[in-house]
């Protein structure tokens, strides 16, 4: 990623040798796998999906893997303004754009590298290229971005886009992660307090639960891993860029795809994704 996150990942990183990832070949073979046992969305997310190497050849083959309906990218946005055009071309479907604050110098400091400005053409960019309801995630820290909420959605209604805020997660091995949990209830009632919000039951086999706004077309999403317990009604999975299997993200059971891609055997991948759904969790512990 060429962001640093202070909710994501460490200020110094030590990145993967090559030889433990996924090969963008790699990438689309088990894709297509998937896809051929009926999968038809597909998201790509990171890490930050745009500064691969060479992934407008990954998102151009996937664009056109007959039976993938829908193919998604999560991005921070820093790429977005040049690659906008290209993604719509390749087919990609819609895109999410992770977005906390609408501040440049708190951008900076909870990204500890990025610009806003950049990110701001990316969802301008993204557009003019033709994309419609791109969509905002927020993650939600106290005394950071907390005083933002109602701008955010603001800004969301102003530019047609879509909003979700997302509690936050402990995940990977961030030091000093200060004290800044804030539930969904929590926004949602500091949101109502401006907008009425009249629940929704649309669904997109995720964990976000969504709110709408009278006479608005933005949609308010509530990703609330702590709060609320999704996972009976999540359909997703995860394949990390090392080519784990994650049937839930919450959860530390996950199947090493990698080695059984590389023995070359199409048939073994395919039983080890279906045996893996078999430790899908139907509830947090
Ligand atoms: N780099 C891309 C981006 O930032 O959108 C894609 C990967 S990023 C890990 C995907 C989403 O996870 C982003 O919206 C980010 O804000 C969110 N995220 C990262 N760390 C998180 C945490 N500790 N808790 C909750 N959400 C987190
Ligand atoms: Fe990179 Fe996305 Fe993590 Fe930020 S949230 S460090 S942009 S992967």
């Amino acid at each position: 990623c060429d962001y640093r996150c202070t909710y994501c990942m460490a200020e110094e990183m030590t990145f993967l040798p090559r030889h433990e990832v996924m090969s963008l070949e790699e990438c689309l073979r088990v894709a297509s796998i998937f896809v051929g046992l009926g999968v038809n969305k597909l998201r790509i997310t990171g890490g930050e999906p745009l500064v691969r190497k060479d992934m407008m050849w990954l998102i151009e083959r996937l664009g056109v893997l007959p039976g993938l309906d829908n193919l998604v990218l999560t991005t921070n946005g820093s790429q977005l303004d040049r690659f906008a055009t290209p993604l719509r071309a390749a087919g990609v479907k819609r895109i999410n754009i992770s977005l906390d604050t609408l501040r440049a110098d708190r951008f900076q400091s909870i990204t500890r590298i990025g610009d806003l400005n950049k990110v701001l053409s990316g969802s301008d960019a993204a557009r003019a290229a033709g994309f419609k309801r791109t969509k905002l995630n927020t993650v939600m820290m106290r005394g950071v971005n907390d005083d933002e909420f109602v701008d955010l959605v603001s800004f969301a209604i102003d530019n047609e886009l879509d909003i979700s805020f997302i509690e936050e997660m402990p995940l990977g091995e961030i030091h000093g992660r200060s004290n800044t949990f804030i539930s969904s209830e929590e926004t949602r009632a500091l949101l109502a307090q401006r907008y009425e919000l009249i629940p929704s039951t649309e669904n997109s086999g995720g964990p976000a639960r969504y709110w709408r706004i009278p006479g608005r077309e933005s949609r308010i999403g509530f990703i609330s891993p702590h709060s609320h317990n999704f996972c009976d009604t999540c359909n997703r999975v995860r394949i990390t860029a090392k080519g784990e299997l994650y049937p839930c993200l919450g959860q530390n059971d996950a199947s090493n795809l990698l080695p059984i891609l590389r023995s070359g055997n199409d048939d073994a991948v395919r039983q080890a994704i279906v045996d893996s759904m078999g430790i899908k969790p139907f509830g947090h512990d």
